[in-house]
């Protein structure tokens, strides 16, 4: 789940673009105290890219929501390694274009310029009776959790302290939910508090 600030200011055009919306995008305003008190709706879609509800990237055909793209700020990295030590398999499999549909591979897929895109399905995500709700694994034992879930995932997609930096260099946070739109935060734009 990519959460990090932009690297430097731009307007919110510029910065709606750059997390994945659609040029022109209407967003709506919200404070960041306003944001947090909004609740997950359990919907999954940030923890499976595969999900039919995640918006695809038409240039790519890939989902348009990745976790974290080389260049970025590599604190979002995903400390798979610490959940394979304990399970025996990584928690993140990467998802790759198969014949017509998105496919679990072994690695993230590069486009011609190498850029790697870093479309997931996480194996901590369950089913519930519910089909439009799901169930994090490592969520529901926090006290485990802490140890084995990224660190991202209680961050996403507006409780990071990325939100609060990018709040006060450039006066607003998009989150990352542009290829989300059955999630709670998608389509809003955080701006300061006295702003409103
Ligand atoms: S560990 Fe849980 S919250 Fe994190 S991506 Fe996997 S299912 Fe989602
Ligand atoms: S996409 Fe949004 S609403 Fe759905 S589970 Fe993720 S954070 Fe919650």
């Amino acid at each position: 789940m990519t959460t990090e600030a932009p690297s430097r200011v731009m307007d919110a055009s510029e910065y709606a673009i750059s997390v994945g919306y659609e040029p022109g995008v209407i967003l709506r305003d919200v404070t960041l105290t306003e944001a947090r008190a909004m609740e997950c709706n359990r919907c999954g879609d940030c923890c499976d890219t595969t999900s039919e509800h995640v918006l695809l990237d038409r240039r790519t055909g890939l989902p348009r929501f990745v976790w974290t793209k080389p260049g970025m700020d590599t604190s979002f990295e995903l400390p798979e390694d610490r959940y394979a030590k304990r399970y025996g398999r990584p928690l993140i499999m990467p998802v790759i274009r198969g014949d017509g549909e998105l496919v679990t591979a072994n690695e993230f897929e590069r486009d011609a310029n190498g850029e790697e895109h870093r479309s997931f399905q996480c194996r901590a995500l369950q089913a519930t009776d519910d089909p439009d709700v799901k169930h994090c694994e490592l969520y529901a034992h926090r006290g485990d959790a802490d140890a084995n879930r990224p660190y991202h995932c209680g961050a996403f997609p507006v409780f990071g302290l990325e939100a609060d930096q990018a709040i006060n260099i450039g006066g607003m946070y998009i989150p990352h939910t542009a290829a989300l739109p059955r999630c709670t935060w998608h389509g809003i734009k955080i701006i300061r508090e006295q702003s409103l």
